[in-house]
């Protein structure tokens, strides 16, 4: 049906994909393996992994030598390799590379007497790719979730500061605070080195979408509630036209009930997904949507 589009960029992106690919090898090998925290935040694909035997565990004291643990593309701390090979824990780390070259330059300037100024989600709960990059610093780390937070700069002089984003910061609000954080260091005589690390899968997500939603009457964005690029997705696609955000495709018709939005042959719709999602979702979506609108 030429009504319903697919984003040209959407879906589970390479870090992701290589977290699970490695998590499926092991299996394969015929290796014990348990995941250490959610994989991503994609309730199908955790449970596709645990059909395969993959086990998952979100307490560090739980994992045991006999089984390999898959550490997720969101990055850990040191004391979490530390403490694995402390205990004999084999362990694959799937940290995903912009993540850890993110903690390469925290730790790199946090040597060199650089304070760190990190924009991520650490409010309503610590995300967890924010409390990974925070344990590599090996100095003050300012967290920056909103303005309230960048007043605490006020009380820095002569300082010198790395800023870092988590990698699915929202782009826009990433350029107006980091206008904000310039202007009141350069005010206070402090040195600031900033590294915009927004990761450009978001990026290329968000700018199709952006594309998609602009043609479209109702927007469908797929991913985990607990995801947070999945929440900016939907928020950007709000913001263009009427959208609904679901994390299980089977739940369109009553996610469309609920925001009162009514679907036709006529309709333009588009489909979209955060990093975390598999397009191969909204395949499924697109064949879904189309037969109960045939049927209808
Ligand atoms: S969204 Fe970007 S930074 Fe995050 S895991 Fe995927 S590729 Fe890596």
């Amino acid at each position: 049906m030429e009504n319903i589009k697919i984003s040209t960029v959407c879906g589970l992106c390479g870090g992701c994909l290589r977290a699970i690919n490695t998590t499926k090898e092991e299996l394969n090998k015929g290796n014990s393996v348990t995941i250490f925290k959610e994989i991503v935040h994609n309730k199908n694909v955790n449970n596709s992994l645990a059909m395969l035997g993959a086990k998952t565990e979100d307490d560090i004291a739980k994992l045991t030598p006999d089984n390999i643990a898959i550490i997720r593309a969101h990055g850990e701390p040191p004391q979490t390799f530390e403490y694995l090979q402390d205990k004999g824990i084999e362990y694959r780390d799937c940290t995903c590379p912009n993540v850890s070259a993110i903690h390469k330059k925290v730790q790199e300037y946090s040597n060199l007497g650089y304070k760190i100024i990190l924009l991520g989600k650490h409010k309503t709960k610590m995300h967890p790719e924010v409390l990974g990059t925070v344990g590599w610093c090996n100095t003050d780390c300012v967290l920056v979730e909103d303005e309230e937070d960048i007043s605490k700069l006020q009380s820095y002089h002569n300082d010198k500061f790395y800023l870092v984003c988590q990698t699915t910061f929202n782009m826009q609000k990433a350029d107006l605070y980091i206008d904000k954080i310039n202007e009141i260091l350069t005010q206070n005589n402090c040195e600031i080195v900033v590294n915009k690390s927004i990761c450009s899968a978001q990026k290329l997500i968000n700018q199709h979408s952006v594309e998609l939603a602009k043609q479209s009457d109702i927007m469908i964005v797929v991913g985990g509630k607990n995801s947070s690029n999945s929440i900016e997705l939907y928020k950007n696609m709000s913001s263009i036209c009427p959208s609904i955000f679901i994390e299980n495709i089977f739940d369109y018709t009553l996610a469309l009930k609920e925001a009162g939005l009514n679907i036709s042959k006529s309709t333009k719709i588009g489909l979209t997904a955060g990093a975390s999602t598999l397009k191969e979702e909204l395949v499924e979506l697109k064949d879904l949507i189309e037969k109960d609108i045939q049927k209808a």
